[in-house]
């Protein structure tokens, strides 16, 4: 089918991109290129004859309608965000304007373009999204789909209002919608100001690793290759209008995932000390949500899906990643902005 992938130069887009054209699919990538997303990302399929680039903001309704008539595309998927937490603390204008309103703009281009068409039902518009829209866990308990929303941050209150318009535009107009909600990912291309690359990155230079408050703050992690399966697998299996949510099963405080990255890196890249000697606690982030915790049983009942790999066999992936692809990670930390960031830590 062809897919019409935004925010597809970006951390999880790329990985949607390249996956997507692995699996015959045909791909247009709608990126505006902020300053999280990177063209390298996309360079393996770069050349595939399957493969478009289409610079392009979600912000502007008539570039979308442009996009949408030259392209014709058979699904969305609609990945392009404003994705880093401290930074919608620090200026949130942008998370309303590209997480809110932009996802207006493509619903409303998607809509256009569907109802002009007839309203075929196999048209899927599939809206990826975070569990951070559930607010924080205490220590039972687990996020299913019916968990009411009570987002804490500027960044996940964005996420939950986009959801909530793509609830909306499913039930009012009948637009064929899936809504997936998932956990923390890592894995390679992982922009350098996200918490496992700053681990490995501040390890690597010898400088101490930050953890905000006490490191006890509780995620679930999932391996980024995996959501790119699980995504590609809901495009294609999940139920008109219904919401899954993804994770890795793999629940973990802060300070546990750092050392784990620790005890890999001392293996991979022994120093005089070892790596876990660097941590340093530094002031708590504001609202920080205590704890995320998936209930996969939708996505694991209905569509067979389940990760492929464990959080340990990821790490270890990611670390021989970023050790393999300096080059890439050394232009991105040069980015203006991004520098002054790598000293604060960033669960999301
Ligand atoms: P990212 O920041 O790495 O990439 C976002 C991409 O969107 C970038 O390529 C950027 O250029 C593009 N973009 C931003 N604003 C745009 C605009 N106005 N118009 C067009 N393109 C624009 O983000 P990510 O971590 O890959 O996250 C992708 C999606 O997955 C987001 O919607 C995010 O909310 C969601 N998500 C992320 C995680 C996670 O752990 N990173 C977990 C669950 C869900």
């Amino acid at each position: 089918m062809k897919i019409l992938v935004t925010g597809g130069a970006g951390f999880i887009g790329s990985a949607v991109v390249r996956r997507a054209i692995a699996d015959g699919h045909q791909v247009v990538n709608l990126d505006a290129l902020t300053y999280a997303a990177c063209l390298d990302n996309v360079a393996d399929v770069a050349g595939d004859p399957a493969y478009v680039f289409e610079h392009a903001d979600i912000r502007n309704r008539a570039a979308l309608d442009g996009i949408f008539s030259r392209h014709r595309p058979d699904a969305v998927m609609h990945l392009a965000a404003e994705s880093h937490v401290d930074r919608s603390i620090d200026g949130p204008g942008a998370f309303i304007e590209t997480n809110v309103n932009g996802t207006y703009n493509m619903l409303e281009a998607a809509r256009t373009y569907w109802q002009a068409r007839g309203k075929p039902a196999a048209f899927r518009f599939h809206h990826i999204s975070t569990d951070e829209v559930y607010g924080s866990l205490g220590a039972d308990g687990l996020f299913t789909e019916d968990t009411p929303y009570a987002p804490n941050s500027p960044y996940s209150a964005s996420k939950a209002a986009s959801d909530h318009l793509v609830r909306a535009w499913h039930e009012t107009y009948g637009l064929p919608v899936v809504i997936t909600n998932c956990s923390n990912n890592y894995g390679p291309y992982h922009f350098p100001e996200k918490l496992v690359p700053v681990v490995i990155l501040r390890a690597l230079s010898d400088l101490p690793i930050p953890i905000y408050g006490t490191g006890d703050n509780i995620r679930d992690w999932l391996y980024v290759e995996d959501h790119a399966d699980a995504l590609l697998t809901v495009l294609q299996g999940g139920r008109n209008g219904r919401s899954y949510n993804i994770g890795g099963e793999n629940e973990v405080t802060n300070l546990g995932l750092v050392q784990k990255l620790c005890a890999i890196l001392d293996s991979k890249r022994p120093a005089k000390h070892s790596y876990a000697d660097l941590v340093t606690f530094v002031a708590d982030r504001p609202g920080h949500d205590l704890r995320y915790a998936i209930d996969p049983t939708r996505i694991r009942m209905e569509l067979g899906w389940r990760p492929s790999v464990t959080l340990d066999q990821g790490l270890e992936k990611t670390v021989q990643w970023y050790l393999d692809n300096e080059h890439w990670w050394r232009a991105l930390q040069s980015r203006a902005g991004v520098g002054e960031r790598l000293g604060k830590q960033q669960t999301a």
